[in-house]
This record gives C-alpha cells, sequence and structure tokens, in this order.
C-alpha cells in the first residue's frame, strides 16, 4: 500500500477509535506512526515506554474495533515502540526503568495553592536529585495528586538525564520483594537494588507500619543512600511523626529533608483540574460543565476526573451531546454507566425482549435474518458495554468462537455508521441496558 494511502487510512482508523472510547483518547494519539499494516494486522509505533503500557492496557480494544470497522477486515493490532527508541534502550547500561504513566506528568498537574509547596519542591528535586531536598517528604489525603507527582518527578529526572538509575516502587511492592529476597535467600541482591540507585521513590510509605522487618531493612537502604547523596522521595498519607507503629529512628530521618504538605482543591483549581483532564483526552468542555463537577465534588481528585468519565460515557453510550443537562442526569445517579455494573445478562436481556426472540434462539444454530441480526447485536454490545473477551461473549452465545464475534462486532459497528435506522436502534438498546434499574 502507498504510505499516503495508509496514512489516510490510519486517521480514519485513529479517528474512529477516539469516537469508540472518548475517556481513553490522548491528545498525543497524534503522535502515533503505522510501522506494519497490511490486511490481517495493524502495528502502531509509539514514542516510549510509558505510552506503551498504556495503549496496551487501555486501548486495544478500541483500536482493534476502530481497525476492524474502517477497514472491514479482521485486523489484529499491536503497539510497539518505535525502532530507533528501542535501540536506544537496548545500549542503556541497566534495562527496565519505572513503570510510568504517561499522563502523570509535570505538565498535566495543575498547581494551586493546595499543592504549590509540593509541586515546586518536586520540581527543585527533578532539577538537582540529591543535592536539594533529601529527602522528600509528602503527604495527604487519598486523591490529592501524590502519586502524580511521583511519577512526575521520575519522568522529568529520566528526561534530564537518562542515565539516571531509578527504582519507583509502591511500599507494598517494597515490602513483597524484601519478603520475596528472603524466601529465596537472595537479600544482598534485594540490596544491590536499593542501596545502588540514584533516586529511590516510595508511595504510600505508610504501609511500612507494623513491618518490623521490612522498616529495618528501609531503614538501612535509607542511610546508605543518604550517605551517598542519593535522592529519596517519599509519600504517605499523614505526617511523618503520625503514623502509628512507625519506629521514631525513621521517622525522624524523615523530616531531614523537607515535608510537604498536600490539602484538598480549592474550587478554582478544580475546575482548571476538570478543564486539564478534559484537554489532556481531546475533549471540549464548556465552562459550565467544568464548574458545575468541580461544585460537586470536594475532596477527592480521583473522584473529579470520574465524574467526568462517568459524562463521557454516558454521552458516547447513548450517543447524546455533552450538555449541562446530560452532565446532571449522569452524575445525579440516573445512568451510571461507569460504576453501574453491566452484565452480559442484562444485554440480552434488552436485546430479547426488544425483537421478541428467545434466548435459546439466540444460542442456537439458527442462521436467519430475524435471529442472527439480535444475536450480533447482543455481542457488539456485549463488547462495547462490558469488558468480556471476545471468547467470553462467544460462549454466552451458543460457544460462538472469537471470529464469529468479531465479524459481528465489526458488521453491527459498520451498520451503526452508515445506517441511521442502526445508529437510533443501538442508542435506544444502550439506553434501557444502562438505565434498567440494579438488580
Ligand atoms: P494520590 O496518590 O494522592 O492518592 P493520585 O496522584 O493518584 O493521588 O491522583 C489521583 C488522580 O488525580 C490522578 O489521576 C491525578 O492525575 C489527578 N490529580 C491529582 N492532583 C492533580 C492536579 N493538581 N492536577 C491534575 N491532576 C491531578
Ligand atoms: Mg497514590
Amino acid at each position: 500500500m502507498a504510505t499516503r494511502e495508509v496514512e489516510n487510512i490510519f486517521a480514519d482508523i485513529l479517528e474512529r477509535a477516539r469516537a469508540l472510547d472518548p475517556v481513553n483518547t490522548r491528545t498525543w494519539f497524534d503522535k502515533l506512526t503505522v510501522s506494519h499494516m497490511d490486511g490481517g494486522s495493524l502495528e502502531i509505533s509509539c514514542p516510549d515506554e510509558a505510552t506503551l503500557q498504556f495503549l496496551r492496557s487501555n486501548c486495544m480494544s478500541s483500536f482493534t474495533r476502530a481497525a476492524q470497522q474502517i477497514t472491514g477486515h479482521l485486523v489484529g493490532v499491536d503497539f510497539s515502540v518505535e525502532q530507533h527508541k528501542r535501540f536506544l534502550r537496548r545500549s542503556r547500561p541497566r534495562e527496565g526503568g519505572p513503570n510510568l504513566h504517561p499522563d502523570y506528568i509535570f505538565d498535566n498537574f495543575v498547581v494551586g495553592p493546595c499543592n504549590r509547596l509540593a509541586h515546586a519542591s518536586c520540581v527543585a528535586v527533578s532539577q538537582s536529585p540529591g543535592n536539594t531536598y533529601n529527602p522528600l517528604f509528602l503527604y495527604g489525603s487519598a486523591g490529592l495528586g501524590k502519586t502524580h507527582l511521583l511519577h512526575a518527578v521520575c519522568c522529568e529526572t529520566k528526561r534530564k538525564s537518562d542515565k539516571a538509575v531509578i527504582q519507583f516502587l509502591s511500599c507494598e511492592d517494597f515490602v513483597n520483594r524484601f519478603i520475596r529476597a528472603i524466601e529465596e535467600g537472595d537479600l544482598a541482591g534485594f540490596q544491590s537494588q536499593f542501596r545502588t540507585v540514584d533516586m529511590l521513590v516510595i508511595d504510600d510509605v505508610q504501609f511500612l507500619r507494623e513491618r518490623e522487618q521490612s522498616q529495618e531493612e528501609f531503614f538501612h537502604t535509607f542511610n546508605t543512600l543518604y550517605s551517598n547523596s542519593k535522592q529519596i522521595i517519599l509519600s504517605a498519607d499523614s505526617p511523618p511523626g503520625k503514623i502509628p507503629a512507625m519506629e521514631e529512628r525513621l521517622t525522624s530521618r524523615f523530616n531531614w529533608g523537607l515535608v510537604a504538605r498536600i490539602d484538598p482543591p480549592s474550587y478554582e483549581t478544580r475546575v482548571a483540574i476538570v478543564q486539564k483532564k478534559a484537554h489532556l483526552r481531546g475533549l471540549s468542555i464548556c465552562d459550565e460543565i467544568a464548574e458545575y463537577i468541580a461544585r460537586k465534588v470536594h475532596a477527592n481528585i480521583r473522584e473529579l476526573e470520574g465524574a467526568l468519565t462517568t459524562i463521557y460515557a454516558v454521552a458516547s453510550t447513548t450517543g447524546e451531546q455533552i450538555t449541562i443537562e446530560l452532565a446532571r442526569r449522569a452524575l445525579d445517579g440516573q445512568i451510571e454507566p461507569a460504576t453501574r455494573h453491566i452484565s452480559i445478562t442484562d444485554i440480552i436481556e434488552v436485546v430479547t425482549n426488544h425483537f421478541d426472540v428467545r434466548l435459546t434462539d439466540l444460542q442456537s444454530k439458527k442462521r436467519s435474518q430475524s435471529i442472527a441480526e439480535p444475536r450480533q447485536i447482543c455481542m457488539y454490545l456485549a463488547r462495547n458495554l462490558t469488558k468480556h473477551s471476545l471468547e467470553e461473549v462467544g460462549g454466552h452465545l451458543g460457544g460462538r468462537d472469537h471470529t464469529t464475534v468479531m465479524h459481528a462486532c465489526s458488521k453491527i459497528g459498520e451498520a451503526r455508521s452508515s445506517n441511521p435506522k442502526m445508529h437510533a436502534l443501538l442508542n435506544e438498546l444502550t439506553k434501557q441496558i444502562t438505565q434498567a434499574p440494579q438488580a
């Protein structure tokens, strides 16, 4: 295929993927390129490991559906890191840097009075690790941005110096790896992993409480790194002295550098965060809706993001425009597709009622149009509204294999785009499924 032609098809696929899953859409999708495309497979290149992880975990299904709908073929989609970046990675001294989330960078962090000190200290540390605030200790309640800032420091440090060796992990991971090292008799290996890094970042250190042996190990790790001027960054849900059952010799060390508190965001910061989150996904949101969400959700930024997700999920499953009325309805709990669990049984019930067919017909081998179409619609809706795999969906509908389900999804998906009647029907069925009272 000519390059131009591939580019055009890929642009259409991207546009369709965005429409299919606006919540996991990101503006950097524009930077994705095609490394290979033929009738049956599409390989998409992305710039780095963090975006690769994001794409593989969140976008496989929407990209596959989009590719199948646009090309009309059963296309397998995969993602990879661009060739020349792969080469660079291989030539690094150590393999496998921290697993970072591409959204969690400084540019995507909204600074307000609630988090100004925490943000500024993280920026300072990333400019000059080990030399400014050491250790840096961030604390605050859940969902206020601690993990986001830790990722951002690692990402920025890595960007400035690709050679910097960073260990970034949750406290639970630290404890589990420590336990495994003891079980496997490889304490030396564990110690060298943590005591020889340039930067050690541990999220949620409150989980060290009551873990006496892990605290002891961490104490020595801390001392080694600190005396070598290596950067230590920690986060917790409370200030050092208030973490219960944490040894005093540790909490006093946590106070040696800078302790920065993160408070719940003010109304203005919340509005800015909602706008930032929408912008990141390339979604436009009017001020009125951003303000409505910010008024409705106060304490936790994760919930603020969840509210935005709910609104977009309602709009995309019902095919409605996003208006303030829709936002109100979504957040007042009249429809909650993001939180309400939709099962294949819910879908089958609505579809069989609508077409006046029986479940046994859908599961049978019958191929007449009056049975085959509702069966395909069930498959399509199950793939769109639940997280079940192709195999699982096929299993519910008479043990059909995954290619049959894929074919059904692309056929109904195409009909949805080309046939306004089908579009309206699918919207109506989706509405009934998502609005059905919770069992
Ligand atoms: P914590 O670790 O404190 O529980 P997280 O870092 O996981 O919180 O943040 C929860 C969500 O809120 C994440 O999606 C994060 O991007 C977002 N978030 C938190 N603070 C901000 C901020 N100031 N600007 C933008 N997004 C934020
Ligand atoms: Mg966290």
